[in-house]
């Protein structure tokens, strides 16, 4: 079972029409309905289950500049700014804290990496060096670790999943915002070939505007649209314990494991390294796409042939408008964590930070990570579908860019002057000849 995340009351009406759908109800798709309804625009967001279900309320929690993939510096500068004032925005509680980050090198060639990273960080005046000896033991207090230094970064930080979705939404409802929950958007509608509405599973919506921000399944979603996305997942796992004192206050990873505060005062606790790829039909039909990408990652990576195979050729049979969809059936993707992994995890940090001795895992769940070959978000508009903007495959790192790529979102919905240059972020990059790769230095 996946966390407990704050509840939003149900919608008491779904509009006949909005100047723009949101399809899916993440930190992606509140915080752009967030922006929108604060600018004025007339918003309908639909989650074919719970607010922050899937991955928004899975993740670690963190918010960070630190080993950032270059491209995405600007939104996340952009972004932390943005958690600075949330908390008053939204006039709630998101979890937000700069507490700082700190990630140690296993070995030289990582401490190289970091360095190079530290290079591409400079422009942008952020924070982040590289600690050791004392002062290693100052930012990491009462480790047993052997590293000899880490990347620090003291401004970034953290906030709740199971808190700031929730957060967001509520506060777009305020602003006007129909939040619409259990409610699948089946499809969009077409007219002389621009997006004229959606169908939903409760009816129509006109609109001349669609938002896919559907996380793990804006692939399948966008596929019904002749749109191909190169998309695959990832399933990552973690634990959560219970209230813990004397454990480190900055959030920590090593590639034996990883763990943030909590504002609950427990732990936020995941295997730093390893992930699940599980095998589907979209594997072999992206493989070139994501060939360097899994070139880079074969050691952490584990491929694994699993039920998802015969789910997801199930699922990709196209459904039409007036029947259940995938998404239904689905209401919450709820996969099993990898419990191996998260022992292995669990018994090295407690050798090596002896205050994590006596900490009681008090939850496991996993998430489905949307990964993108070169492993940074689409935040575009479609050329071949006028009405259409993505935004989704944020690879693992989208909770921290949350709140600038909704607004990046609203900005690109209403035409006006982007919080920063989405170029990198096309669609359009998978077809006109970019190098499509992940960033090795990171
Ligand atoms: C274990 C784990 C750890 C992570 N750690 C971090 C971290 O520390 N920091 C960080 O920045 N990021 C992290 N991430 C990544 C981050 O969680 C995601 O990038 C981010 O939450 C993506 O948000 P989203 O809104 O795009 O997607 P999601 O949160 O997945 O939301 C998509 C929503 O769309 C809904 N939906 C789909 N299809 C439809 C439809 N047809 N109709 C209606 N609704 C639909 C789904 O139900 C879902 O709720 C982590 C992820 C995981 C799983």
């Amino acid at each position: 079972m996946g966390p407990t995340v704050d509840p939003i009351s149900p919608e008491d009406r779904i509009p006949a029409r909005a100047d723009v759908v949101i399809v899916g109800g993440g930190i992606i798709g509140t915080s752009a309905a967030l922006y929108l309804a604060q600018k004025g625009a007339s918003v309908a967001l639909c989650e074919k289950g719970h607010i922050a279900g899937e991955q928004s309320s899975r993740n670690w929690g963190l918010v960070r500049k630190a080993r950032r993939d270059p491209r995405e510096i600007p939104l996340i500068v952009a972004s932390l700014g943005l958690w600075d004032e949330m908390n008053e925005r939204v006039e709630g509680e998101t979890g937000f804290r700069r507490t700082g980050i700190a990630f140690a090198a296993a070995d030289d060639a990582a401490a190289a990496r970091y360095e190079t990273w530290l290079g591409y960080a400079r422009p942008y005046q952020i924070d982040a060096r590289m600690v050791s000896g004392e002062e290693m033991e100052h930012v990491m207090p009462g480790s047993r670790g052997r590293w000899k230094t880490a990347l620090y970064c003291a401004t970034d930080g953290r906030a709740e999943p199971q808190k700031a979705a929730p957060a967001i939404a509520a506060a777009a409802r305020r602003a006007g915002a129909a939040i619409v929950g259990n409610c699948a958007v089946r499809g969009v509608e077409r007219s002389g070939g621009k997006v004229s509405g959606v169908v939903t599973e409760h009816g129509r919506i006109a609109c001349n505007t669609v938002v896919v921000a559907a996380g793990a399944w804006s692939r399948r979603f966008l596929k019904d649209l002749d749109v191909t996305l190169p998309q695959l997942k990832v399933r990552a796992s973690v634990m959560r314990t219970a209230p813990l004192e004397g454990a480190p206050e900055t959030a920590f990873w090593c590639s034996d494991f990883a763990f943030r505060r909590r504002l609950d005062g427990g732990y936020t606790i995941a295997n730093g390294y390893v992930n699940v790829a599980p095998l589907v039909p979209d594997s072999f039909r992206f493989f070139a796409n994501f060939l360097p990408a899994l070139l880079m990652e074969s050691k952490s990576l584990k491929l694994r042939l699993d039920d998802r195979l015969m789910q997801e050729w199930r699922e990709a049979t196209p459904v039409p408008l007036d029947q259940v969809s995938p998404y239904e059936k689905t209401r919450v993707l709820d996969p099993e964590p990898d419990r191996a992994f998260l022992r292995q995890a669990l018994e090295r940090l407690k050798q090596t930070f002896p205050a994590f001795a006596s900490a009681q895992v008090v939850q496991e769940w996993a998430g489905m990570i949307d990964v993108t070959p070169d492993a940074i978000p689409v935040i575009s508009p479609v050329d071949s579908v006028p009405g259409l903007i993505i935004a989704t495959g944020f690879s693992g790192h989208g909770f921290g860019i949350g709140p600038a790529a909704g607004r990046l979102v609203a900005d690109l919905a209403l035409g006006a002057s982007p919080i920063v240059d989405p170029k990198d972020f096309r669609f359009s990059r998978f077809s006109d000849g970019t190098r499509i790769r992940p960033m090795s230095t990171i």
